[in-house]
């Protein structure tokens, strides 16, 4: 079967996906800047006669296009799978003990892309090797610039990456999750998300003689509790989403009072709908306060990513290639509803996707992604990449 014949592959790479992972997490670059890395994902290919390489508009992203041999499944259209990974780094200075510690000053793998790297090249290799009994085409897709908003996959997109493709999936290990595990969601999966920052402006003055001021930190305080209603009191509480001011910036002193006060905050949601609720409110609410309290406000709100929504046919299949123990060694596990965001969701506005979680949880203590300590549990990578060769030739050959 052509599935475990990819599967052997990867066994002899046991090794080799361990030190690849390690190289990658030893020479972090932050997004936007992972051009080095882009480049090592380059040279992985070269020798390897594929079909084509390329950085769409220029910039670090890769895409490789793995043509398979056969015709088709036998029974009609051929189909085409993309499987994505990201790549680039945090401006975090490592904290950790590990022999293979970011040589890079301020830059370090705290999410886990090296280990998606890794995965991503040996199943990409895995794939190459069989390409001939493959009866579709692949596509991989190696993403920069996943941490920081405009994120890269929308460019990929943009430059027509996706083009000609029926399906994407892609997946991040996942910390706290047990190893031999992976959650497979339905539908709601990672939570889109919003951006704000909104400048509340009075009149500054001598603390002693508020009543000759217009005062923006009780305006700005009133706001920031006024806010807390929109979860509570506007939305249905089946509708997950947060709401919240990590930024209140008002530098006077004990007896200034200041000119402005400038709020940031996040916002969290699962439908397009649910964002223009909050945005709305959000605007009534800041209108009617400044306007209560006298001030005047400017407010930037930006929509960054959509929200992971996972497509439910490719979820079932996902769920039913696990369930059929076709990845030996890797079992289900109850995924929860994540509220952090991802710009896999650019990619599943396009076509359908499903985005998995592969339980790394490490030996010894635990610290959480982007902690300047965070790290991974390396026996995940080999399940990882099998998963995504199997799940591919499965799609493939699947009518
Ligand atoms: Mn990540």
């Amino acid at each position: 079967m052509l599935k475990e014949k990819t599967y052997g592959i990867l066994d002899s790479k046991a090794q080799e996906i361990i030190e690849m992972r390690r190289y990658l997490h030893q020479h972090p670059e932050p997004s936007f800047k992972e051009s080095k890395t882009a480049e090592y994902i380059r040279k992985f290919y070269e020798g390897k006669d594929i079909e084509w390489i390329r950085y769409p508009v220029g910039l670090n992203g890769i895409a490789v296009k793995i043509k398979g041999g056969k015709k088709d499944s036998g029974n009609g259209k051929r189909k085409t799978l993309a499987i994505r990974g990201d790549f680039d780094a945090l401006a975090i200075q490592e904290e950790s003990d590990v022999p293979y510690k970011s040589v890079n000053p301020g830059a370090m793998h705290a999410c886990g892309h090296d280990a998606h790297t890794a995965i991503l090249l040996e199943t990409a290799d895995a794939l190459i090797k069989v390409r001939e009994e493959l009866p579709g085409d692949i596509v991989i897709i190696h993403q920069y610039g996943e941490e920081l908003s405009p994120g890269g996959a929308q460019s990929m997109i943009d430059g027509g990456v996706l083009d000609n493709v029926d399906a994407i999936i892609g997946g991040h290990v996942w910390a706290s999750y047990e190893p031999g595990t992976i959650a497979v969601r339905s539908g709601m999966t990672m939570a889109g998300r919003a951006y704000f920052e909104a400048v509340i402006t009075g009149r500054g003055g001598h603390g002693s003689q508020p009543y000759r001021c217009v005062d923006p930190i009780v305006a700005a305080s009133h706001f920031v509790v006024a806010v807390q209603s929109i979860i509570s009191r506007n939305l249905d509480p089946a509708d997950p989403a947060v709401v919240t001011i990590g930024r209140f910036e008002g530098l006077g002193s004990f007896n200034i009072i200041p000119n402005s006060v400038t709020l940031q905050g996040d916002v969290r949601i699962f439908s397009d709908e649910i964002n223009d609720l909050i945005e709305k409110r959000f605007r009534e609410i800041l209108a009617g306060i400044t306007a209560a309290y006298g001030c005047s406000y400017d407010l930037v709100y930006n929509y960054d990513f959509p929200p992971v929504i996972n497509d439910d046919k490719l979820a079932a299949s996902a769920r039913k290639f696990i369930e059929a123990d076709s990845v030996p060694g890797l079992k289900l596990c109850q995924g929860e509803l994540i509220m952090g965001s991802e710009d896999f969701s650019c990619f599943q506005q396009k076509i359908p996707g499903l985005y998995v979680f592969f339980g790394a949880k490490p030996e010894g203590e635990f610290y959480p992604h982007h902690h300047p300590k965070f790290n991974i549990n390396e026996s995940c990578l080999l399940n990882c990449a099998k998963f995504y060769t199997g799940f591919a030739v499965d799609f493939l050959e699947q009518p």
